[in-house]
């Protein structure tokens, strides 16, 4: 049985403007079926998810964009254009109804993991408020890393051989919360 046929109200939106950050946009649709019961086994499934089994929502990454999905709603952000936001859309409604369908060989769920925060990243980075990055400071530019507006290979004293378990600890970090560049496309079939 499908669980989701198909999107409606799919409206885009672009963000606030942040100067030197590449301009994307945002889509939000309503889902045609309420979605929820797929959540633990997406998150069973899926690399860098953020589950909130009380209030029902469900964030991963998929190829460097973020998904929100609530049980009626999905939210997407960094996107091309409207072009691309329409092949997301259908490959994230193949993917939940490929998954659903696959639930009986899947383990569900319900672990919640926080979100990677700045500090965490701040903490491995050589602290020399540098510049080199085009951020004045280390933190600045953990804070810029996180909101995914900046590339952790901005940091050219990183990858030196001096700081080199720091940096393994950083793309970690990264792969493991579902960062584009550190991790692969999540899994999906396109
Ligand atoms: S290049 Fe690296 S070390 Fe230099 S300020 Fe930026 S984050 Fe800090």
């Amino acid at each position: 049985m499908v669980m989701l046929r198909g999107f409606l109200n799919i409206k885009t939106s672009l963000p606030p403007c942040h100067p030197g950050e590449v301009e994307w946009i945002r889509v939000e649709a309503e889902l045609t079926d309420d979605v929820s019961p797929v959540f633990p086994y997406l998150n069973a499934l899926m690399k860098g998810t953020i589950y909130d089994p009380q209030n029902q929502v469900l964030n991963f990454k998929l190829g460097g964009r973020g998904i929100t999905i609530y049980p009626r709603k999905i939210v997407v952000t960094r996107l091309k254009d409207q072009k691309e936001a329409e092949e997301v859309l259908e490959r994230l409604r193949k993917l939940i109804n490929q998954t659903w369908e696959r639930r009986e060989t899947l383990q569900p769920s319900y672990k919640t993991r926080a979100k990677l925060t700045p500090m965490e990243i701040y903490k491995h980075l050589p602290k020399t408020n540098c510049g080199a990055c085009g951020a004045a400071t280390c933190l600045a530019f953990a804070l810029k890393l996180v909101g995914e507006e900046v590339s952790i290979h901005n940091c050219a004293p990183l990858f030196t051989p001096a700081h080199k378990e720091a940096r393994e600890k950083v793309l970690a970090l990264l792969a493991e919360a579902g960062y584009k560049g550190q991790e692969t496309d999540n899994g999906v079939p396109s």
